[in-house]
């Protein structure tokens, strides 16, 4: 595998404070990357951990459609996605095309804490 450089963070607002937790937790790791999120995420994840991310559009704004487009256009190496499967959301269409998107690309994809927590240790190899 080619060497993994981008990585965008994403957090449904049911997940956004586990998110936070995870990322103060792999910080040293998250910093070795050229960081992407949506907005109230890449927000959130700012503050607390003072990493320097790409913010994008709110996910239901667009935010979404932006890392699937990042991911067509051969821009973004990872996603890491905590989902809420509780919780239903307006801009399901725009999760689901995300997702097919990053299926379809074979792009490196956690939808989950315990996913994410190997992926990130293996793309940063420490
Ligand atoms: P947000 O978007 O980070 O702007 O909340 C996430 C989402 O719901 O897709």
């Amino acid at each position: 595998m080619s060497e993994v450089k981008t990585l965008a963070l994403v957090a449904h607002d049911g997940k956004k404070d586990e998110m936070v937790a995870w990322a103060q937790t792999h910080l040293d790791h998250l910093k070795s990357l050229t960081l992407y999120a949506t907005g109230t995420t890449g927000g959130r994840l700012a503050q607390a951990t003072g990493l320097e991310i790409g913010a994008l559009k709110s996910g239901p704004l667009g935010g979404d459609a932006q890392i699937g487009a990042m991911i067509a256009e051969g821009r973004l190496d990872a996603l890491i996605f905590f989902i809420d499967p509780l919780t239903a959301m307006p801009h399901d269409v725009d999760v689901k095309s995300l997702l097919r998107l990053g299926i379809h690309y074979n792009t490196l994809l956690a939808t989950n804490e315990a996913t994410a927590t190997h992926l990130i240790r293996s793309i940063t190899q420490r």
